[in-house]
């Protein structure tokens, strides 16, 4: 079965005005969409195709690896955003507060991750089972290939801000960071990590 490109958890507009719909549009339909499509070229009759996601990312390199990975960095990108949600309590808050000394640190963090990507790639917030931590990647790299969980990330990659905000990429982490956390998200992929 080839792999398909998964509907995004929301509506185009639902993001505006931090990331328009003219941005949703061009990055899921066209970008995302073409990772997808140059991964099934890539393994069209070989028998890593009918292989889960993550097992091709973690046993290749190359184009295999690096299409295979901007399919699943975009997927997850799209499941972190969400307008309007509530900071977290319980336990996530509380290794907030433990590893960044609180939200506003692990803002800062990811901030200067994100700014300081050199060229394309990710910011994330990861889990190695037991600490946060936050960290950059270069171009398709992940944090499944470190052996740590992700629990967030930002795109960094030009096409995620240009249409909206030029070459200003720290204009759009600040509005991502201040306005487009899911939370709710968050906190599953913690509750993973941490079970
Ligand atoms: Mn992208």
């Amino acid at each position: 079965m080839p792999f398909t490109l998964p509907s995004l958890p929301f509506e185009n507009e639902a993001l505006a005005p931090f990331i328009s719909a003219e941005t949703l549009a061009f990055h899921h339909a066209k970008h995302h969409q073409a990772y997808v499509t140059n991964l099934n070229k890539l393994l069209e009759g070989k028998p890593e195709a009918d292989k889960p996601l993550e097992e091709i990312i973690l046993t290749h390199e190359g184009p295999v690896f690096n299409n295979a990975a901007q399919v699943w960095n975009h997927t997850f990108y799209w499941l972190g955003l969400k307008p309007a949600c509530p900071l977290p309590g319980g336990g996530l808050a509380a290794a907030i507060a433990r590893d960044f000394g609180g939200f506003d640190g692990l803002k800062q963090e990811l901030s200067a991750a994100a700014t300081t990507q050199f060229g394309s790639g990710w910011a994330w917030l990861v889990s190695d089972g037991n600490k946060l931590s936050v960290m950059k990647t270069a171009n398709a790299d992940l944090p499944m290939k470190h052996g740590l969980s992700a629990l967030f990330t930002i795109d960094v990659w030009e096409h995620a801000y240009y249409i909206d905000y030029r070459n200003d990429r720290a204009q759009y982490v600040t509005k991502i960071l201040d306005n487009l956390i899911n939370w709710e998200f968050i906190s599953r992929n913690f509750a993973n990590a941490s079970a």
